[in-house]
């Protein structure tokens, strides 16, 4: 090959070599290009996200806590003004409420270089001391070691967090409160009344004979009256109880409540000749001893209120949305319609007084109990066709 066709070669090789250079630049140019426009999108989020957030952020010195730099949302809930902070240290301003607390995280952050969720109390320009949780990262800003620091309001949260401490110590003062109360009503207010029905009995036994017939009746019915009166109070008892026992929820065969409340209720299925019929009952989480009454006071009023044909009682229990849903249906007298709603009320009767006993109580223990357990109760009824009773309890999956 001659001198001059190989210098054409090199040429055209030292030619290729360096398009492949120059592409290899364009194609780094482009990349640097795409870097420092990433790069500057970056910034440009960080320094938004530093000024827009409602947290307050700071940059600040991790040896003594000179303030670098601070987002408005720190002015504006510290109230200082930036010229009063920047290049000042944490101790100057005192925003610290307990010092020890920066050495701590100072401490935390050059052992593993970041905390989270420090809670610590600052103090405001005004004097206010106010709740926050501070997360932190270390950071290298021209050689010297900073913090980032993001720090969130709590004062609020924390203020309803002790109200609902306080109220729930005030409720169980009330409770016990109520408990007490419960005590005396039964203790000391049966006592009068025993002693008095004691001793119109004794007037009756002694001085029936020397005592016009008239006398008699006024003694008998005094005598009634504290009896009608102790049962009250019996019943009042049992309706405070509903809130005041322990309560002891638990999954629980409805079915195997069932059976207690029929146990309980024995002596009056027998006598009356009911027949209880029940379909597949659920599982259900619930107090037991409360669901047996709820069962029991159902099924005795379905008893009691019962109709010229042996009373026929059936129950049953499914699935409705997000509650299980009870019923209770009987074959008895039926209850007006203007009083379907004002039975589950205190003392509220519907029906002959003389003629059926009670005190209107039962049906007010079984709503509250059933209000204890998330649900509510209604009956569907009309004279002489019978009532059916429907309650719901929440679904326990939900619980
Ligand atoms: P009590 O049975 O002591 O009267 P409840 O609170 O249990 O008190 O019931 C309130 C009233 O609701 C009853 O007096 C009665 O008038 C009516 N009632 C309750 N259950 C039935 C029922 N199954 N059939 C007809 N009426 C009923």
């Amino acid at each position: 090959m001659r001198d001059e066709d190989m210098t054409k070669e090199q040429l055209i090789n030292e030619l290729a070599e360096l398009r492949q250079r120059l592409n290899q630049f364009t194609a780094l140019e482009s990349e640097c290009r795409r870097e420092a426009e990433a790069l500057r999108l970056s910034e440009e989020k960080s320094s938004k996200a530093f000024r827009s957030s409602p947290d307050w952020i700071v940059i600040s010195t991790l040896e003594d806590g000179r303030f670098i730099d601070v987002n408005d949302a720190f002015l504006r809930i510290t109230g200082y003004r930036r010229e009063e902070v920047i290049g000042r240290t944490a101790k100057q301003l005192g925003i610290w409420a307990e010092p020890d607390e920066r050495d701590k995280m100072a401490a935390i952050i050059r052992e593993h270089g970041k905390i989270r969720d420090h809670e610590a109390r600052f103090c405001m320009k005004s004097g206010e001391i106010r709740i926050m949780l501070r997360s932190a990262e270390a950071i290298d800003l021209e050689g010297e070691k900073c913090i980032i620091s993001v720090t969130h309001d709590i004062t609020e949260r924390k203020k309803a967090e002790e109200k609902i401490k306080i109220f729930a110590e005030e409720l169980e003062k009330r409770n016990r409160e109520l408990e007490q109360f419960a005590y005396i009503v039964s203790h000391d207010l049966q006592a009068p009344l025993i002693t008095a029905g004691g001793y119109l009995r004794l007037l009756e036994r002694r001085y029936k004979e020397k005592l016009d017939s008239k006398a008699g009746e006024f003694i008998t019915n005094a005598i009634e009256g504290t009896v009608r009166m102790q049962s009250l109070i019996r019943s009042l008892l049992d309706y405070a109880r509903v809130d005041t026992r322990a309560r002891d929820f638990k999954l629980i065969e409805a079915s195997a409540v069932l059976n207690q409340a029929l146990g309980n209720l024995k002596a009056l299925l027998d006598e009356s000749g009911a027949v209880v019929k029940y379909d597949n009952l659920p599982e259900v989480r619930a107090d037991p001893v409360l669901l047996s009454q709820v069962f029991q006071n159902l099924i005795g009023n379905a008893i009691k209120f019962r109709g010229d044909e042996p009373p026929v009682i059936h129950l049953s229990g499914e699935k409705k949305d997000k509650v299980w849903l009870f019923s209770v249906r009987d074959n008895g007298i039926g209850i007006p319609p203007e009083e379907t709603g004002r039975i589950f009320e205190v003392f509220h009767r519907s029906h002959d007084k003389s003629k059926y006993q009670g005190t209107g109580i039962g049906l007010a223990i079984c709503k509250k109990i059933i209000e204890h357990h998330g649900g509510s109760i209604r009956v569907e009824s009309a004279p002489g066709k019978g009532s059916t009773f429907f309650f719901t309890i929440r679904d326990s999956s939900l619980i």
